[in-house]
């Protein structure tokens, strides 16, 4: 019997990173149950990949309907095995996770921790408030406490497991619920995706221009192998496309490194960034806030540092 139900993050089959963080972080409670909500096969496809980071299990919900709607089918089956099993729930803490967590909790009557960054086996967790102000640690009440864990704050460890699959009915739809008609993903290039990225190189309204992040932003991040991601001020410029701004209205990001160029540090813009393990910062106003949660603060115009950061970087 398995310990606990992790929702598998996936795009359309495609396995997202954060899977292997979620399970990695639910073997606080002992051995994991895999829940895959995709069209028919899917979990078949992923075992592998599941049994490689212990999950014991597979539970396969599946249906040719899958996709076509919007976190109602995840949100039923995950009620339906918290009912039965009575078990904690590891979800991930992006926007879509962070809606099924809050659902789940409130039908099943538990208890939910949002942007969580590491649980531990009394089924307390340590989790992120106030737009990233303060860590704190608190415990998940009720039989099946849900756990909406922050992408990439849990580094993946392997734990061989070979699950079985086990089929469970793909929900009813309801009359009412949302039908996707169309589903367009966003141009990411050849950069890591945002939230998944290990390193973020972030622009700021001091980067003064589209061209700037094209020029200046781009060819650092291209160089540390980075995603590029952006304020809010950037984004409403013009200067970045908004599906890669960070912050309390954008993305949340965790990445083993952050580097925020021309970025003042705004409360709003640390909520999404403030959990990363290494933050760089570089600006030319000394008082900035961002140099307050900054590790490594270099006053100094962006411009030149950053080129000659690029430079260093190609050439090492
Ligand atoms: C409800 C609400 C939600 C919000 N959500 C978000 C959000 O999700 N994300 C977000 O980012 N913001 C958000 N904001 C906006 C936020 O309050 C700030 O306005 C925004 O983060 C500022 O962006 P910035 O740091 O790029 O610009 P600024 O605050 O204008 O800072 C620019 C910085 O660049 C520096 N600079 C200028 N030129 C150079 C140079 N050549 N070299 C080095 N440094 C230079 C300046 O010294 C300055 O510190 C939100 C606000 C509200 C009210």
């Amino acid at each position: 019997m398995t310990d606990v139900l992790v929702l598998v993050d996936h795009i359309n089959g495609e396995l997202k990173n954060t899977t292997a963080e979620l399970l990695t972080a639910a073997r606080a409670f002992g051995t994991p149950a895999a829940v895959v909500v995709g069209t028919p096969g899917t979990a078949q496809n992923m075992a592998e990949a599941l049994g490689q980071y212990g999950a014991g299990e597979i539970i396969a919900a599946e249906s040719d309907a899958a996709g076509k709607y919007l976190i109602t089918p995840e949100v039923d089956v995950l009620v339906g095995l918290a009912g039965e099993r009575e078990v904690p729930v590891v979800v991930a803490a992006s926007a879509t996770g962070k809606e099924i967590a809050g659902r789940v909790a409130a039908l099943t009557g538990s208890g939910v921790l949002s942007d969580v960054i590491a649980i531990n086996d009394d089924r307390s967790a340590q989790y992120s408030i106030f737009g990233g102000e303060f860590i704190v640690d608190g415990v998940g009440y009720g039989v099946s406490p849900v756990y909406a864990l922050r992408p990439g704050s849990v580094d993946p460890v392997e734990a061989a497991a070979s699950p079985a699959v086990t089929e469970v009915a793909f929900p009813e739809v309801a009359d009412n619920a949302v039908e996707i008609v169309s589903f367009t993903p966003a141009e990411g290039g050849d950069r890591p995706e945002l939230t998944e990225a290990k390193i973020v190189v972030s622009g700021g309204r001091g980067v003064g221009s589209a061209e700037g992040f094209s020029d200046v932003v781009e060819p650092l991040a291209d160089a540390l192998g980075a995603a590029v991601g952006a304020s809010r001020a950037a984004v409403d410029a013009e200067y970045y496309p908004g599906q890669f701004q960070i912050g309390q209205t954008g993305k949340t990001v965790s990445p083993d490194l952050y580097l925020a160029l021309g970025i003042s540090g705004a409360i709003q813009h640390k909520a999404g960034m403030q959990t990363s393990k290494t933050i760089v910062a570089v600006n030319k106003d000394e008082e900035a806030p961002i140099f307050e949660i900054a590790d490594l603060g270099i006053v100094g115009d962006l411009f030149k540092v950053a080129p000659q950061a690029t430079d260093a970087i190609k050439g090492s």
